[in-house]
């Protein structure tokens, strides 16, 4: 029989992503006892390292916009500098197998008049959500009864505009138009700026990543925690008795006066509370699905198709790959492209299919060179064990106006955070930041005033 170590402490952070480590992080400097238990066997979450060529890269979040305050205050209190992602050069489209280098004429004239019009129109809507509770908008329900595929029929959108929004789709929520709700993609839209700013690099949410990779600034962060972190330790129970509550794994009992849970939504429901949530908050954890997307990476030795002036920036319609970035750390060598797969033409395939589907889009968009490849790696979120999913909720029609309101209210000792929870820039680290500086005052302001 395992033993079970018990201890005690003023708060229990569930989750060591960085909405968790900057709750802990904000509760310790004020004084407040803390420790943070986490299911995986590393820390960040949605943050994770993997290696292509001998080089650290990006499997989860990479990108930091202008805005991202949160974000870069702490990159600059751990020392970490940022790169620009912007790279000189022409990207590469392909819809339908035709290949074309971008430029004014790279979509015919109807189509890009039609995206145009769709973005416009989508923009619009945006415009008028609230920020904060957008569910109180007078047409949330009618925005929340249908997909962003349903609507772009709605709007008769054409096919290379319902491609383009897919590729959008996918790669904010993991999954295709028909999977999310409109008034999931407008509170999104709306909470990171604007459409423009999210496809833009330059002064938009890819501008900028971390050197080395993100796992440098969750890693120092955690560094601060020392022996208040416990790893590989999945919380199974939370039950509140009277004014304490005891956070249960296999292996540890925790004793505290509150705790913050910074799973995902969807993962609140793998955790047994006593006494049970209400009812809003169980069909809150069962319907917030957590998208799914992969990335793979392909090293070179030396980034070729600058040569061509290309810049790396590919995106398609290609069931498999359907957007490339390049992420090289060097002019001079490896030459790395960052590929976005969609889980569904890749995750059920073993490795070498999803290296040969990979590899057969790279050749299409960048030409024979790209045949020689020095390394290859891949990470699928949703095929992750523990905690699968990502980067964001595919939350379905009628899913926010049902449970929105519920998302971050507290239940007696137990208040939630997460980047699920954050009104400004949710979906990205800086909303992680944010939620967990927002739950830690919450927790706080009740611990100083003795509750
Ligand atoms: C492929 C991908 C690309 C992305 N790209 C970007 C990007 O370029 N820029 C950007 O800003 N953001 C990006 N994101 C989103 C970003 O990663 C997240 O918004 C952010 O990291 C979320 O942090 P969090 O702390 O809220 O949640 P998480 O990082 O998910 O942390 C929650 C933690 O809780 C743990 N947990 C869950 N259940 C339990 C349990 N029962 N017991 C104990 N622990 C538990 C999990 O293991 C996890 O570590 C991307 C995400 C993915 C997956």
């Amino acid at each position: 029989m395992t033993s079970v170590s018990t201890r005690s402490a003023d708060v229990v952070v569930v989750g060591a992503g960085l909405a968790g480590l900057t709750a802990a992080d904000q509760l310790s400097r004020a004084g407040h006892d803390v420790v943070v238990v986490e299911g995986r066997d590393r820390v960040g979450g949605r943050i994770h390292t993997v290696e292509v060529a001998g080089v650290p890269v990006d499997a989860g979040a990479t990108w930091v916009a202008p805005g991202h305050t949160a974000v870069r205050d702490l990159a600059r209190r751990f020392d970490c500098e940022f790169v620009a992602q912007s790279q000189p050069g022409k990207g590469v489209m392909s819809f339908g197998g035709k290949r074309k280098i971008e430029s004014a004429t790279s979509m015919a004239p109807w189509a890009m008049l039609d995206l145009t019009r769709i973005m416009g129109v989508l923009q619009k809507m945006v415009d008028g959500l609230p920020v904060s509770s957008p569910w109180e908008h007078h047409h949330a329900a009618h925005f929340d009864s249908m997909s962003l595929g349903e609507w772009l029929t709605l709007k008769h959108a054409l096919k290379d505009t319902r491609k383009f929004m897919n590729v959008f789709s996918l790669v904010h929520w993991g999954a295709p138009v028909g999977e999310v709700s409109l008034f999931n993609v407008m509170r999104y839209i709306k909470n990171l700026g604007g459409i423009e700013h999210m496809l833009a690099v330059e002064g938009g949410d890819q501008q900028d990543r971390l050197l080395g990779t993100m796992h440098t600034l969750v890693s120092r962060l955690a560094g601060t925690l020392e022996d208040r972190l416990l790893l590989a330790s999945p919380v199974e129970h939370i039950t509140t008795a009277g004014e304490r509550v005891t956070v249960e794994t296999s292996n540890h009992t925790i004793d505290a006066r509150y705790v913050i849970v910074t799973a995902s939504p969807t993962h609140r429901s793998t955790i047994e509370f006593t006494p049970a949530l209400p009812e809003r908050h169980y069909g809150l954890s069962r319907s917030w699905r957590l998208g799914a997307l992969s990335k793979a990476f392909v090293a070179y030795d030396r980034p070729f198709w600058r040569d061509e002036g290309l810049s790396g920036e590919g995106m398609s319609d290609d069931e498999t790959a359907f957007l490339a970035f390049d992420v090289s750390p060097d002019a001079g060598g490896p030459g790395i492209l960052m590929v976005f797969c969609d889980a569904r033409g890749f995750d059920a395939y073993d490795e070498a299919e999803r290296r040969r589907r990979v590899m057969r889009h790279l050749i299409h968009l960048y030409g024979a060179p790209a045949r020689h490849a020095i390394d290859y790696t891949d990470f699928s979120w949703g095929n992750d064990s523990f905690a699968p999913g990502g980067p964001n909720p595919a939350v379905g029609p009628k899913t926010w106006t049902t449970f929105g309101p519920f998302l971050r209210e507290p239940v007696g000792r137990v208040h939630w955070a997460g980047t699920e929870t954050a009104d400004e820039t949710s979906g990205t680290m800086n909303g992680a930041i944010l939620s967990g500086q927002r739950a830690a005052t919450e927790v706080a302001s009740r611990l100083d005033s003795g509750q």
